[in-house]
């Protein structure tokens, strides 16, 4: 299943584009990346890929089937969608509920339903003990498993995420990775959204990074982050400055755990 994105543009109102001729595509199973600051249209782009809404120019394809061919009702269970700060739309009185609430709309019977959404608990690693308590009982990071989970038990092809990650500890951070790279051996294709240019240095298999509503850079993680217009991860700004004072360490460098193995080699020397 591949997802193709051609020449779209987006307005909100008359004349201002909110995304301007974007184009890219993604082959499934992979962990793809967006990048750009705060009003650059990340979010835009994510409710696009997920057909909340249609763009203004331009055609999207899911394995090249144009989706004003795909029946609106049925694209979201196909590319579903987190929303930035799921934990605000977590409603019903239990946490297996509302997991289940998801595939209960796309016609799975009450049982099917629940078991579809036990399965996704499990895998976000959401103990039992916490199934039948309330969602507002969660913490910070259960919550966000909880509404990610309520994506994974429709079954989608395609998860779009929208800063899935933000504000959370590192460990509710790596837990969170954890098990997009888990749904990603399953074939899955997960499409991110982060600000934190470390994140997707880390998770990222390719990379989109906007600019203002429009297309900065995209491709393999390792070229887009070696573009010097691309903001740098934190080890790559402690390697450039290593670099200034005649220390030769490679660039770009992606993670801290490339940053230590590459000192240890000039080291070694
Ligand atoms: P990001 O997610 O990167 O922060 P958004 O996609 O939310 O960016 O926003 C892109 C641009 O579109 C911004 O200029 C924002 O103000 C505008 N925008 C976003 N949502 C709406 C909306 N519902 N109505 C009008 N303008 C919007
Ligand atoms: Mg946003």
């Amino acid at each position: 299943m591949k997802l193709r994105v051609e020449s779209v543009s987006y307005s909100y109102r008359k004349g201002v584009e909110a995304l301007s001729n974007i184009s890219f595509s993604i082959e499934q199973g992979t962990i793809y990346g967006i990048m750009g600051e705060t009003g650059s249209g990340k979010s835009t782009l994510l409710k696009l890929l997920n057909g909340l809404y249609t763009p203004t120019k331009g055609k999207i394809f899911l394995d090249d089937r144009e989706y004003s061919s795909i029946t609106k009702s049925t694209l979201p269970f196909r590319v579903g969608l987190v929303f930035q700060y799921p934990e605000s739309q977590l409603f019903e009185e239990s946490v297996i509920l509302d997991v289940a609430f998801g595939p209960k709309n796309k016609g799975r019977s009450k049982e099917e339903a629940i078991m579809d959404a036990e399965k996704a608990l499990v895998t976000v690693g959401l103990k039992k003990d916490k199934w039948n308590k309330s969602p507002f009982n969660l913490s910070g990071g259960e919550k966000r498993r909880a509404a990610l989970a309520g994506v994974i038990a429709m079954n989608p092809e395609v998860l779009v995420l929208d800063e899935i990650a933000a504000g959370l500890d590192k460990e509710g951070k790596d837990r969170i990775f954890s098990v997009l790279e888990k749904l990603k051996k399953e074939g899955k294709t997960i499409i991110f959204v982060s600000h934190s240019p470390d994140d997707v240095a880390r998770y990222a298999e390719r990379v989109l990074v906007l600019n203002k509503g429009k297309l900065k850079a995209e491709g393999e993680v390792r070229e887009v982050f070696s573009s010097p217009s691309v903001p740098k991860t934190q080890s790559e700004v402690i390697a450039s400055e290593m670099r200034e004072k005649g220390i030769d360490i490679p660039s770009p460098i992606l993670t801290l755990e490339e940053l230590a193995s590459e000192i240890v080699k000039v080291v070694d020397k």
